[in-house]
C-alpha cells in the first residue's frame, strides 16, 4: 500500500537535519532564512527630523515673524538652537535643533531677508518625527526562520546590522537520467525530448533557497547511474533525481541507492501525478528520486523536496492550504489523491487545462494543487475542495 501525501511529507521532514548557520553579509541576505532574532541597536530615526522642507521653530500662533539663525541640512546638523523670535531653515529628514518642538513647511511662510514669518498657527510636534519613530531600541524587529526579502534587509540594515546570521544554503545536486535526454537548445533526433526536469528542479531548488551544485544528466545503465550518484553525494546535502525509479528495464535509480548505501524510507506515494516517487537517506544527506515525467517531477519537488529545503534551513514549512470550491468536475482516481493544477479567484478552483503528467502546460499559471481526493466518482462543481497553494 502506497502511503499518503501527508504520510510521506512527515516522513521526509522526520529525516531533516538543521544545517548550521554562518555570517552573511546583509546585500548577500536575499532569500537567505535567518538563525537570529535581529533587535535593533539604536533608535530609528536615531535623532528628532524634520517631515518637511522649511523651518524649524518653537510652536506658537500664527503671523510671528521669527529671526532666521542657521539651516539644518541632511548629514550636517545645525550648529545653534532655536530660541524664542528664531527660526532655522531645515531639509526634509534634517535633524531638529535644540530648542525647537515643530517645523513649519515653506510653503506656509513669507520670507523677507533674514526674516520669516509663519502664516499659521504651529502646534507641537508639527511635521516632527521623534527618534524611535520607526523602531525603538531594543525593539526585535526580525526574528529566527524568516526569510529575507527587500524589506528585511532593510530593516537589518536600519537596525543596525551588516551582517546576519543565517542557515547555510542546502546544497542541491540534480541528475535527470535518461538516455532521451538533450540538452536545452539541442537539436532532437527520432524518440529524444530536451531536458526540461533539469532546469526546472533547478528553479524551483533555488527559489526555495538552495545552492545547486550540479545539474548534471546520466543514461540509462545502472554503472553510470551509480557513478554519477556517487559523485553527487560526495559533495550535497539533498540530491534529486528525475526518473529511472518505476519498475522498467531501464529504470536503474533505485538499485544503483541501495548499492550506495541510501537507505530507503518509501518508494511510492498514493499520488497523481507522482506515484514512484522514492525517497531515501544516508547519514544526513536527502535522497529523493522523483518521476520523470515533467509535472510529475514538479509536483513532488513541491510536496516534498521543498518543505524538506525549508525544513533544513529552519524556515516554516507547513504546507498552506485553503479551502475552495471546485469549478469543473474531476473524475476521482480509485486510490490515489490527484493534485489537479488550478487558478484561484473568488472561492473556486479551475483546473489550467489537460491534466496528463506530461503536460508541462499545465503547471502554467497555477496557483495550487486542488487535492481531489480518491474514491469513486466524481468531484463536483461547487464541491469544496483543499487546495495547497503554489
Ligand atoms: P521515467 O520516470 O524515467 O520512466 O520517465 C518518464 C517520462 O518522463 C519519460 O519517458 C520522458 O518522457 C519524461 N522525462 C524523463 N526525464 C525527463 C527530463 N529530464 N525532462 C523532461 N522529461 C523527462
Ligand atoms: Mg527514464
Amino acid at each position: 500500500m502506497a502511503i499518503t501525501i501527508d504520510e510521506a511529507r512527515a516522513k521526509v521532514l522526520a529525516a531533516v537535519r538543521p544545517l548550521p548557520s554562518e555570517d552573511v553579509a546583509v546585500q548577500d541576505a536575499l532569500g537567505r532564512v535567518l538563525a537570529e532574532d535581529v533587535v535593533a541597536a539604536r533608535d530609528v530615526p536615531s535623532f528628532a527630523n524634520s517631515a518637511m522642507d522649511g523651518f524649524a521653530v518653537r510652536s506658537g500662533p500664527q503671523g510671528r515673524a521669527l529671526r532666521i539663525v542657521g539651516e539644518s541640512r541632511a548629514g550636517a546638523p545645525a550648529g545653534v538652537g532655536v530660541n524664542e523670535g528664531e527660526a532655522v531653515r531645515i531639509s526634509t529628514g534634517a535633524a531638529v535643533p535644540q530648542g525647537a518642538d515643530a517645523v513649519l513647511q515653506v510653503e506656509l511662510v513669507t520670507l523677507d531677508g533674514d526674516t520669516v514669518t509663519v502664516d499659521d498657527e504651529v502646534t507641537p510636534g508639527r511635521n516632527l518625527r521623534p527618534a524611535g519613530d520607526d523602531v525603538n531600541a531594543g525593539e526585535t524587529v526580525l526574528t529566527a526562520g524568516t526569510r529575507m526579502g527587500a524589506a528585511e534587509i532593510g530593516i537589518a540594515v536600519v537596525a543596525g546590522r551588516g551582517t546576519v546570521k543565517c542557515a547555510r544554503r542546502p546544497r542541491v545536486a540534480i541528475l535527470a537520467t535518461g538516455d532521451e535526454l538533450v540538452a536545452p537548445g539541442g537539436p532532437l533526433g527520432p524518440g529524444q525530448l530536451h531536458n526540461s526536469n533539469g532546469v526546472t528542479l533547478a528553479a524551483l531548488a533555488t527559489q526555495a533557497g538552495a545552492r545547486v551544485l550540479r545539474t548534471d544528466t546520466v543514461g540509462d545503465t545502472e554503472e553510470a547511474t551509480r557513478a554519477a550518484i556517487a559523485a553527487a553525494l560526495e559533495e550535497a546535502d539533498v540530491l534529486v533525481l528525475s526518473g529511472g525509479v518505476s519498475v522498467g528495464p531501464h529504470d536503474h535509480v533505485k538499485p544503483a541507492l541501495q548499492a550506495l548505501g541510501v537507505d530507503e524510507v518509501f518508494w511510492r506515494v498514493a499520488l497523481r501525478p507522482g506515484r514512484p516517487t522514492w525517497f531515501g537517506t544516508r547519514e544526513d544527506a536527502l535522497v529523493f528520486g522523483l518521476p520523470g515525467n515533467p509535472v510529475s517531477a514538479m509536483v513532488t519537488f513541491m510536496l516534498f523536496a521543498r518543505p524538506a529545503l525549508g525544513a533544513m534551513q529552519g524556515a516554516p514549512h507547513e504546507p498552506e492550504r485553503i479551502v475552495c470550491h471546485l469549478d469543473a468536475a474531476i473524475p476521482r482516481h480509485p486510490d490515489r489523491d490527484e493534485c489537479v493544477r488550478v487558478t484561484l479567484h473568488d472561492g473556486f478552483a479551475t483546473p489550467t487545462g489537460p491534466q496528463g503528467s506530461h503536460q508541462l502546460s499545465s503547471m502554467l499559471g497555477a496557483d495550487g494543487f486542488a487535492i481531489v481526493t480518491a474514491g469513486e466518482g466524481s468531484a463536483l462543481p461547487g464541491d469544496q475542495v483543499v487546495v495547497e497553494l503554489v
